[in-house]
């Protein structure tokens, strides 16, 4: 293999062992994945991405795309192969009087705010800056205005994509098939060297955190629950149980609202639950709305497993905190997303994201660092997410929160059987040999 060739003919750069940048362009958000690619293209633009392809298909190379490096099977990177990686195409161009942002496939959510704020206009992304905006679209993408202005996915109107044989081709009236697989379908069926998002006006929103401990945890997860169950689409919410060093609960719920009314009743309610410990919840702007989480890149181990469910019973928080206990030391966190609001009025047929309907989310986040817990903590994420299922919507996960290791059957069930094979038709469409599979993988018909 002649890497030189490939640095000549590619404008961006190339990365291999033995260049100083290559360990810190080959790290994945999380710490369990250590893999060492034999090279990274660092593509500037749609030639580097199909010169790249052609170079891994000429010398028989795995490919792995690396967007914002967040995904927690670490799918950015790959043992021996070549990473196809976006990191310098961040360029999000906004153009106001249409309502569009056009944004570079390597793009982030902090670059993506920040050039939309500055029109006081919003996508609704994710809520960690530094997590890509491709990644996280082509899964779904749930965060502070879901309710408000459904999954990310469905705000999606267009993309430039680069399908592995090198073609460039363009998802939206050209081709509402491809656009509909982009929606929630992953990245199996090329690189988004641009994603086109509708733009909503939003400065100031009613946001932050609050957490309350001991019993009251279980209180705040039951009138986070209510809150979600009445609220309008003003109102989007998530919320979290933990425990601390001494095992005891606690939780927090983030609401982001974006109506008229000085004082609703739903965060009232949130407020008044027993146990309440802090009370960050405030009027900001959304750039601060956006910095309410954060969370260290490449630091942490981390095993994720979850379901959409139906309904969230007194039963199951009781449950989620019995789990949280189990380990008898802080094993990590439950996410709990509302679903409530806009992703059930938006026509379920636009996109592939099938899990609309569940009411919420809800994902075991195992997190830790020392590598001889790795068993241990793997083991307690399954044995949590086995104890949610009984309530699952349809026994499918998140795509976006999925480890390497899920069967074929969840990444199924996540769109549901006729999505699935009219997404394998489509990625025997685009993509017939199966070169992208380091993803939620939708095998070609
Ligand atoms: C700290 C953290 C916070 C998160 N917050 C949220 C959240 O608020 N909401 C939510 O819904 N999800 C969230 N996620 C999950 C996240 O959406 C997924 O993990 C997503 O895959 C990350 O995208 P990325 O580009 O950063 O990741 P990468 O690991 O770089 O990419 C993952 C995969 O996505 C595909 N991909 C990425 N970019 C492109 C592209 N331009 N073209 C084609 N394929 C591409 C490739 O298959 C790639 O292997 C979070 C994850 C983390 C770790």
């Amino acid at each position: 293999m002649n890497v030189d060739e490939l640095r000549r003919s590619l404008a961006g750069s190339v990365l291999t062992s033995e260049d100083p940048e290559y360990d810190a362009a080959r790290v994945s958000f999380n710490a369990l994945v250590d893999r060492r690619p034999a090279v990274i293209a660092q593509c500037v633009g749609t030639g580097d991405v199909a010169t790249a392809f052609d170079f891994a298909r000429t010398h028989g190379l795995e490919v792995a795309v690396r967007g914002g490096g967040h995904n927690p099977a670490g799918h950015c990177v790959c043992d021996d192969g070549l990473v196809i990686d976006l990191s310098r195409m961040r360029t999000v161009e906004v153009d106001e009087g249409a309502g569009i942002a056009r944004a570079g496939g390597g793009s982030t959510w902090l670059d993506f705010d920040t050039a939309t704020q500055a029109f006081g206009l919003v996508t609704p992304g994710g809520v960690v800056g530094s997590t890509g905006v491709g990644g996280l679209t082509l899964g779904g993408g749930i965060g502070h205005l879901t309710a408000q202005h459904g999954l990310t996915c469905d705000n999606l109107i267009g993309a430039e994509v680069v399908t592995p044989d090198g073609t460039v081709v363009h998802a939206g009236p050209e081709d509402g098939e491809l656009l509909w697989g982009l929606r929630g379908g992953g990245g199996n069926f090329g690189v988004a060297t641009r994603l086109d998002f509708r733009l909503h006006p939003l400065e100031r929103v009613v946001g932050g955190m609050l957490t309350y401990n001991g019993n009251g945890g279980r209180d705040a997860l039951r009138r986070f629950r209510d809150v979600a169950a009445s609220a309008g689409s003003d109102l989007s919410c998530q919320a979290g149980l933990s425990v601390d060093e001494s095992l005891a609960p606690w939780a927090w719920v983030a609401p982001c609202y974006t109506g008229t009314n000085g004082d609703p009743k739903e965060l009232r309610a949130l407020r008044s639950a027993p146990g309440l410990m802090e009370d960050g919840v405030r009027a900001h702007l959304f750039s601060d709305q956006q910095r309410v989480f954060d969370s260290p890149y490449g630091e942490n181990r981390h095993y994720w497993k979850g379901h959409f469910v139906r309904e969230l019973p007194d039963e199951l928080i009781d449950e989620l905190l019995q789990r949280l206990t189990a380990l008898g030391r802080p094993a990590g966190g439950i996410l709990i997303e509302s679903l409530h609001g806009a992703p059930k009025d938006t026509d379920p047929s636009n996109g592939v994201a099938g899990f609309r309907p569940a009411a919420f989310n809800v994902s075991v986040m195992a997190t830790w660092q020392d590598p001889a817990l790795d068993e241990e903590s793997i083991q307690w994420t399954r044995d949590t997410a086995a104890a949610i299922e009984p309530w699952s919507f349809s026994g499918g996960g998140y795509v976006n929160y999925m480890q390497e290791d899920e069967p074929i059957e969840r990444v199924r069930a996540a769109f549901g059987d006729e999505a699935f094979e009219r997404l394998r038709a489509l990625k025997r469409r685009y993509d017939p040999e199966n070169a992208l599979h380091r993803n939620q993988n939708v095998p070609p018909l």
